[in-house]
């Protein structure tokens, strides 16, 4: 079968999403990307910039004016790019790195933002049954699938494993502290940071009087109120083998989505393919899932919850999604469909 048609223009290519409708092909600069269909004077507002060490962060919102749009859109990116200096672990003078720096040593005084990233993380990883865990950053810097890619030995994934450990993350709320108690621990904001981030763009847009918007940052979205004609959002789905597929299309308001694939971030060494998604129980990339789409009213716990679940794999990563009240749709190892009963009633998907 082939990719379902897409039936507006304009399309936000994305890591594991799609966004139909709201783009134009010139990124970095903000302009009226839509107008409106219907009896309304509403337009279409974006901007894109590249954050976190290469992530294409899109931002669109439904406005009358331009000039309202562009003070919405710059505070928005000044609040995620505010964000990123406290959490990003490239940037040695983050807090993130500094508690990273000082793991074994002593307690480090964290801002609340910092605080509420560690906090949330570690209820995930808690939520997740470890499957999402905060705590993986030696692991994920021995293998650097991102920039330095390494296949380590057992021997030196033994070596850290006891830096992995959730309890070891010693959070003290009321001193605003958080001490990891052993040298070399490393915590890693990659599988929820951008979650975090997007949720408060979103926040930072419904406060400039923005009626509907459209944020997204690689696989992580979040939609809120409508399009300039009372449509919702229309996002795609990527499939995660056939490139430039869709594996289902949404219209969704209100809500995150996030995916987390196997197939955007990888290297192939004598003919393994290794991804950035880590199994915390084998120190090593997760191999029971191709891609996981979760479908969450907070960005953080939809980023968290799709690399959890792919960890998890299939059976237990929907479960998991079921519990909290959230769908989702998995792709296992073999390419089978898993979705929750919801989604299936009312998406078709290409396989
Ligand atoms: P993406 O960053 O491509 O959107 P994810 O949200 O799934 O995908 O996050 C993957 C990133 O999270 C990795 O690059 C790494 O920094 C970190 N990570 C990898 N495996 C795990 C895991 N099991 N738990 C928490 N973070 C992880
Ligand atoms: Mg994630």
């Amino acid at each position: 079968m082939s990719a379902m048609p897409i039936d507006r223009r304009e399309v936000l290519q994305l890591f594991g999403l799609t966004a139909l409708g709201v783009a134009l092909g010139r990124p970095s600069s903000l302009l009226a990307a839509a107008r409106p269909t219907g009896a309304s004077d509403l337009g279409l507002f974006r901007q894109s910039r590249v954050m976190m060490g290469g992530i294409p962060v899109t931002l669109t919102v439904s406005a009358e004016r331009e000039v309202d749009a562009n003070r919405a859109l710059n505070a928005a990116f000044a609040e995620m790019e505010r964000l990123e200096r406290l959490f990003s672990i490239y940037d040695s003078r983050s807090e993130l790195s500094r508690l990273n720096a000082e793991a074994g040593k002593r307690p480090v005084a964290v801002g609340p933002e910092t605080l509420a990233l560690i906090r949330d993380g570690l209820a995930m990883t808690t939520l997740t049954d470890g499957g999402f865990h905060l705590a993986l950053g030696p692991a994920i810097s021995l293998w650097d699938v991102l920039d330095h890619p390494h296949v380590p030995s057992d021997r030196e994934l033994e070596a850290i494993r006891p830096l992995i450990h959730g309890g070891r993350v010693q959070v003290d709320a009321s001193a605003g502290k958080v001490f990891l108690t052993h040298t070399g621990m490393k915590l890693d904001p990659g599988g929820i940071g951008k979650g975090s981030l997007t949720e408060r763009a979103k926040g930072v847009l419904i406060d400039h009087g923005m009626r509907g918007g459209l944020i997204a940052a690689a696989g992580d979205l979040i939609v809120f109120g409508r399009r300039p004609d009372d449509s919702p959002w229309r996002i795609g789905v990527h499939h995660p083998r056939r490139k430039d597929a869709l594996l289902a299309t949404l219209d969704l308001t209100d809500t995150a989505i996030s995916t987390s694939g196997d197939y955007e971030r990888f290297f192939i060494k004598d003919g393994v393919r290794y991804h950035h998604i880590l199994d915390p129980e084998t120190l090593s990339p997760a191999r029971r899932t191709r891609s996981v789409t979760v479908i969450s009213p907070d960005g953080a716990r939809a980023d968290a919850l799709a690399t959890g679940a792919f960890v998890l794999g299939p059976k237990r990563g929907l479960d998991l999604l079921h519990a909290q009240n959230l769908q989702g749709i998995v792709i296992d190892d073999q390419g089978g469909l898993h979705a929750s009963p919801a989604l299936k009633e009312k998406v078709s998907f290409n396989l």
